[in-house]
């Protein structure tokens, strides 16, 4: 059987850029290993445009953000659901930082994504205190599971996926391409996740992967319609339900659940809102990340039918959209370019 292209993983990478290469008209097929934890399956889609520690814009937000709202509407389209959730995030603001808050925003030309003046003393009985709050506008969340399950019963209709583990000793070069049992395609890439980090054709790429943890917790009465972010963020998701996250780690890199994030989380929760919630769930995953914290993206320099799309961190969601659609073009042969910050050419400078 002959595809375009074989990609390996069906996270949030695998997902974005199947659907950019089927909108350049190209084949595709997916091997995902269904054994295999994906972070896709832990993350609480939560989309923030603003670096709060510097009060800066994330990397690339200009960008990506328009990409990222066109691409889970389109997605949502043709997935029959509703995807992606605009909305605002209150970032609790301490009243001695309100007026460094006032001129980091001009300074750094933030208005477009938050309001400028904080609200203060807003109010709410479960709150621990009246807060001061900026609003961020351009907020809200991904419903990534809902999108990665149900692209993922998409592809099975295309024929496109294949829920088994990739093994990369049974891939073969070829000088145009690469066989991999019954399949010849144009090229491979690799959407690993964390998992890269064990593949051989990608020794020379340093990974810096981080664990992080959230809770998915019921409570009643709470009654918020925004996101809430302090020490945590706590993002409404409907039904009483909030997902509350996310802790960051970077020793002991494995899947399990701990109680002292539980603990971290929920003590962080207690500064403000004081209720005893209900546990509904606890989840522990693998950020895929680069030592320089952006993704990468790419084809091998030695090995040019071999590819990854990966590294996209604490981002994906927001970064995900816009670099799938720059590779996909880019694979398709419409344009030769990679933005050079993601560009997997980094790692293969002489030094
Ligand atoms: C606790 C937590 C909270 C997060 N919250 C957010 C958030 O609010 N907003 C945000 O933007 N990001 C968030 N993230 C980050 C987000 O999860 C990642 O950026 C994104 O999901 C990475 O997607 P990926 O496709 O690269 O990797 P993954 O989702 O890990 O997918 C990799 C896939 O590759 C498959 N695979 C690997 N090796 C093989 C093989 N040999 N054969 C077959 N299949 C293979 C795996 O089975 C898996 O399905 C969070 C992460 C964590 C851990």
């Amino acid at each position: 059987m002959k595809v375009d292209f074989i990609i390996v993983g069906q996270g949030l990478a695998g997902t974005l850029l199947a659907n950019e290469l089927f909108r350049q008209n190209k084949t595709v097929m997916v091997f995902d290993d269904p054994v295999r934890p994906k972070a896709s399956s832990v993350a609480a889609g939560l989309i923030n445009p603003v670096v709060f520690r510097r009060m800066t814009k994330s990397w690339l937000v200009d960008e990506a953000f328009p990409q990222m709202e066109s691409a889970y509407m389109q997605l949502g389209e043709l997935l029959h659901r509703q995807l992606y959730f605009p909305g605002q995030m209150l970032k609790v603001v301490r009243e001695d930082l309100v007026d460094l808050w006032k001129n980091k925003t001009f300074a750094n030309h933030l208005e477009s994504y938050l309001n400028a003046d904080p609200d203060f003393n807003l109010e709410n009985k479960y709150f621990t205190k009246a807060f001061s709050f900026c609003c961020v506008n351009k907020s809200g969340r991904v419903d990534i599971q809902s999108l990665i399950h149900s692209f993922s019963a998409f592809l099975q209709e295309q024929n496109s996926l294949r829920k088994i583990e990739f093994d990369y000793q049974k891939l073969t070069l070829e000088t145009d391409g690469v066989t991999y049992g019954d399949l010849r395609a144009e090229k491979i890439i690799f959407c690993e996740g964390s998992s890269a980090s064990e593949n051989p054709f990608f020794k020379k790429l340093s990974f810096k992967h981080s664990k992080g943890e959230l809770l998915e917790l019921k409570i009643s009465g709470l009654n918020l319609d925004k996101i809430v972010s302090d020490e945590v963020f706590v993002m409404p998701i409907g039904n009483d339900r909030y997902k509350v996250g996310a802790t960051y780690s970077w020793d002991k890199l494995n899947w399990e659940t701990t109680h002292s994030a539980r603990g971290e989380l929920l003590s962080k929760l207690g500064k403000i809102i004081s209720i005893n919630p209900e546990i509904v769930n606890q989840k522990a995953g693998i950020r895929p990340t680069m030592h320089d914290r952006k993704p990468v993206i790419g084809l091998l320099p030695d090995n040019p039918q071999i590819g990854i799309f990966n590294g996209l961190g604490s981002k994906g969601v927001l970064l995900s959209p816009y670099f799938a659609q720059q590779f996909a073009q880019y694979l398709s042969g419409k344009t030769g370019y990679i933005h050079p910050g993601a560009n997997i050419i980094r790692y293969f400078r002489r030094k």
